[in-house]
């Protein structure tokens, strides 16, 4: 396991990471003063209670419902004591209640354990440590009711974005919305210019707001093309659409390996018939 530990402002970055049979595992969870944003997945549990020992958390604010992201919610909560929780009030059954998730997701982030009591939290919610504000705002398109936290220090802003993702895969998650992401990207691009993005996964953007707004017109023309070969080819199956306008790619490999679950019939799905509510069954 590579841990990192990095210093954004006033943010602590932890990033965990290795190399599995089919990929890179990278995920971090971040740290303002006593709070931490996000609690990583299981597969990192020895190595991210190492990291917090000399000064433990005294409270967690969840961004989403993902393994990747509550997995050690119980284990903090085993090492430090009964540290209070706030997770997106919609997430709040699936948090509490899932200790079990597909095994190709398993390998990457590991098996999460069930939160036990946390409070349930809305968008608008604003959570203050260090005299700095993080302010939840509503950012759905990776999962219904995602959440991104923004926060200001003196002349800097910083977007902690969780899986507001920037890096336009092909390959859409079964519970996602394109539109609804577009919308999540601009608003959050639109809070500052010279915003700092601390995504989950991947690199630090300071260059944030234009790597979000890049993302955002991506997503808005492959929305297009897949539109337009909807209309051409006069079906709106997913399958068939992805295979034809993404066909010089080859074989679907995320669909093969995550039995659906990732695939680019996925990412044309979230373009002609987003998901806006969960529980989101998979397909
Ligand atoms: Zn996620």
């Amino acid at each position: 396991m590579e841990v990192e530990r990095t210093r954004h402002g006033p943010f602590e970055r932890l990033s965990f990471a290795f190399g599995t049979p089919t990929g890179r595992s990278q995920h971090s969870v971040y740290r303002l003063g006593d709070t931490l944003i996000d609690a990583g997945g299981t597969v990192a549990t020895a190595e991210l209670l190492a990291l917090l020992r000399e000064r433990p958390p005294r409270r967690i604010v969840c961004t989403h419902q993902h393994e990747d992201h509550v997995g050690n919610i119980a284990a903090i909560r085993r090492a430090f004591g009964d540290l209070p929780v706030y997770v997106p009030r919609q997430h709040v059954p699936i948090v509490t209640t899932t200790a079990r998730i597909p095994e190709y997701r398993a390998v990457y982030w590991g098996h999460p354990e069930p939160s036990g009591p946390v409070e349930p939290y809305d968008p608008g919610a604003v959570f203050e440590d260090s005299s700095v504000a993080l302010e939840a705002v509503l950012t759905p398109g990776h999962t219904p009711h995602h959440i991104t936290f923004v926060a200001r220090d003196g002349a800097a802003s910083y977007a902690l974005t969780g899986d507001l993702y920037t890096s336009r895969p092909l390959e859409g998650w079964f519970e996602s919305a394109a539109d609804d992401m577009v919308a999540s990207l601009r608003r959050v691009a639109a809070r500052a210019p010279d915003l700092v993005v601390l995504p989950t996964h991947g690199r630090i953007k300071p260059d944030g707001a234009r790597v979000l707004s890049d993302m955002a017109d991506w997503i808005d023309r492959e929305a297009e093309r897949i539109h337009e070969a909807a209309e051409r080819l006069a079906t709106r199956d997913p399958r068939a659409l992805a295979a034809a306008v993404y066909a010089e790619l080859g074989p679907d490999i995320a669909d093969l390996g995550s039995g659906g679950e990732i695939s680019r019939a996925g990412f044309v799905r979230s373009i002609l018939a987003p998901n806006r509510g969960l529980p989101v069954d998979p397909p």
